[in-house]
Formats: structure tokens, sequence, C-alpha cells
């Protein structure tokens, strides 16, 4: 058995890692529907319970198909550890309260996903954790923020929905000088396009319900990481609960093995649209990083391997226009998901940011003619002539 990935391509951890097989031979990963473990003897019961030996005690601590998902991801972002959550937002919950504590201090991109925003303001805030937010890309708005009980800095690269790429190598830096931690929600990019940890993050956490599975079937999520940090998010998922069931895990390993090859395909075809956008009438600025109008365009270029499968650009007819281009597509599904093989289209203005004040939209730049594409795996004219019928 391979224990070392590490001198093996990314497309074979993809497909190969962290499976185990058992004496049956199976050559698939099998599911392991079962909550609890039988032991051969009562010291076996006592040693698997004292953690004297390994094994699996029950499925909120441990199951082997949620194992193999964990470490085959693991194996992809280079970290020593992953946990898997069954959510993107238990994944994130689960690492603030394992490394928070009451007085402590999160720095954060402005522009995050709204339910990380709730989850800091409405409820860490009342633990006593306080969150501060600041532009994604000013790095001297990061370190002015830095304060002396700040624990962790917290982004997501490239954001949602203006893909504006944070320099992830220069706030580990700044965080490190500061005693801190860089947490990187690396939902967007995943380990095929971005490897944060090896840019000096500390933590990776994945909404593993958009790329990782990639065909919107299931929600699921993930922590990675040294394994100091990573045994203290395990400690309070095998305490609280928020874990991955083993068919969640069986999915999203399904979905790891194509995600090199999707990752490539979603990147070409918003790379293609992204130009043809930008010679459509009525469109204003278009934002993608693979675009060499985009302002971190060499950043990007540097630090992923490519520019993903979301845009967004701007209708100069505003909301009306926003809407009626909308409302004209028949193939493209109106909904705010995104990472799925099937492209969508959103207005951010009144879906996923419609609850922001105004004043705060506008500071993240959400202004009313700006739609978001996730550009699926359909062929490339095909969704161009669906969007046609709206510029015709
Ligand atoms: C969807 C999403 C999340 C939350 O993930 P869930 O699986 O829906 O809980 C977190 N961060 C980003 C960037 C997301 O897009």
């Amino acid at each position: 058995m391979i224990e070392d990935w590490d001198e093996y391509g990314f497309d074979t951890r993809a497909v190969r890692a962290g499976q185990h097989r058992t004496a049956e031979g199976e050559h698939g990963e099998p599911i392991f529907t079962t909550s609890s473990f039988v032991y051969r003897s009562a010291a076996e019961a006592a040693a698997r319970f004292a953690g004297s030996e390994p094994g699996n005690v029950y499925s909120r601590f441990t199951n082997p198909t949620v194992r193999t998902f964990e470490e085959r991801l693991a194996a992809l972002e280079g970290g020593e550890r992953c946990v898997a959550t069954s959510s993107g937002m238990a994944a994130i919950l689960s690492t603030c309260m394992a490394l928070l504590r009451a007085g402590d201090h999160i720095v954060a991109s402005r522009g995050l996903f709204g339910a990380t925003v709730s989850l800091f303001d409405n409820y860490l805030a009342r633990f006593g954790v306080a969150t501060s937010y600041v532009p994604l890309t000013d790095l001297a708005a990061w370190e002015a923020a830095i304060r002396p009980e700040t624990k962790l800095l917290f982004l997501e690269t490239p954001s949602n929905p203006r893909m504006e790429v944070a320099d992830i190598a220069a706030i580990s830096a700044l965080a490190h000088a500061r005693g801190c931690l860089l947490v990187v929600d690396n939902c967007f990019c995943t380990p095929a396009l971005q490897r944060p940890l090896a840019l000096g993050a500390d933590i990776v956490v994945h909404s593993a319900t958009k790329y990782i599975d990639g065909q919107g079937r299931t929600l699921g999520g993930a922590v990675v990481g040294r394994e100091q940090e990573l045994a203290q998010v395990f400690g309070f998922l095998r305490t609280a609960g928020p874990t991955l069931s083993p068919f969640n895990a069986w999915v999203m390993l399904k979905g790891l093995e194509t995600l090199g090859l999707r990752m490539r395909a979603h990147s070409e075809n918003a790379l293609e649209l992204a130009r043809w956008l930008t010679a459509q009438p009525g469109v204003g600025h278009v934002n993608y990083p693979g675009l060499p109008t985009h302002p971190q365009h060499a950043l990007a270029a540097r630090q992923q391997r490519s520019f993903g499968g979301v845009l967004s650009f701007e209708m100069t007819g505003g909301r009306e226009a926003a809407w009626r281009l909308i409302d004209a597509t028949r193939l493209l599904s109106i909904t705010a998901n995104l990472g799925d093989a099937k492209s969508t289209i959103t207005h951010p203005a009144t879906t996923t940011h419609g609850r922001l004040p105004p004043e705060k939209r506008a500071e993240a730049g959400i202004i009313d003619g700006l739609i978001r594409i996730s550009v699926g795996l359909e062929d490339i004219e095909d969704i161009k002539a669906d969007l046609a019928r709206g510029f015709g």
C-alpha cells in the first residue's frame, strides 16, 4: 500500500490516494453504512475506546469511507490531515470552535460567503469572538486590522462574485509575523487550481458541495492542515457531530477522481465565455482573473493553475437589463448554486447579496447590473447561444 503520495501527480492522487481495500478485494471504494463497529473481545473494545489501538468505534468519530475521502483530499491539498464535515459551513464552524475562545479576534476579507459573515457576526460574536473586515486585496488594511488578540485571518480567493484575487503568500507572511493563523476557503479553486498550504496558509476549508462533488448532488465540507490544529478540529467534530455521512463521502470521492479534468474544462469554458462577453452589446466590465484587464491577472496566473469556472459582468443598463438577460436564457439554470456541471446564472444584488444593506452592497461592489455565471461543462457554443438570445 502506498503511504507517501507526494511523488505522484495530482490526477493520480485524485484517483488512488486513501483507498484501503478490504479482504474482499473490491476495486471501487465501498460505502460503510454502519453507525458503530464491533470488537473481537472486551480487551479490544477497551483499547479502541482508550485510543491505544487504532480502529473505528462509532461513525460520529471515524468511518472507513469518510477516512478514504479525508486521506485523498489531504493528499491533494498537501496537508498532513483532513477532517470531513457535513457541509462547508460545518467546516468553518468546526475550525472556529476548535481554535478560538472568548476574547479572540478574527480579521476577515470583506464580501465573504454570506453564511460565513452571519456565523461570525451573529453567532461567534455572542460568544465573545469579534471580527473585523478588510478589503481582500489591501495588504496594509490586513496588517492594520491585526490586534494583540487576533488569532485567525480568514479569506476566500477568488472572491464571490467580483472575482478579486488575494495574495495568499503575502497575507500568510503578515499572519505569521503577528502570531496568527491564516485560514483560506478554497472552494472556488479547489486543490486542482490552487494549493494554499504550499503558499503558506495554515488551514484550508472547503465547501465540497460545489466543485468537489461537482454535480450538485450532496452537501459536504472539509478542513485540511497540520496535525496540530486538525487534531483539535477533529476533537470538536467527534464531540459535536457535524460529520460527513459515508454516502456523501463516497459521492465526494467519486467527485475527486474527475476533479482535475473538470476544473480544466470549467476554466477553459469560462475563459472563452469571458472573452466573448467583453464584445457583447450592453456589457460593461467583465470580472474574470484570466482576462489581462483583471487587476490581479498576474497574481492569479502565478498563484493558480488556471482561472476557474466562475465569472461576473456588469450590464450597463442596470437591474432591468440584467434581469432581461437572465430571463431570456433557456439552457442556463437560474439559481444561486455554483460549481456544477450545469451552468448557472445569478443576479447577486437581489439574491445571494439581497439582504445586505445598500451601502454594504456598494462597498462589496455588488452593483445592480452585476450578473454572475458559474460556467458549466456544456458545449461552450451552446452557452454562448443561450446568452446571445438576451443580447440580440
Ligand atoms: C457554498 C459556500 C460555502 C458554504 O458551503 P455549504 O456546503 O453550503 O455549507 C462556504 N464558502 C463558499 C465560498 C461557498 O461558496
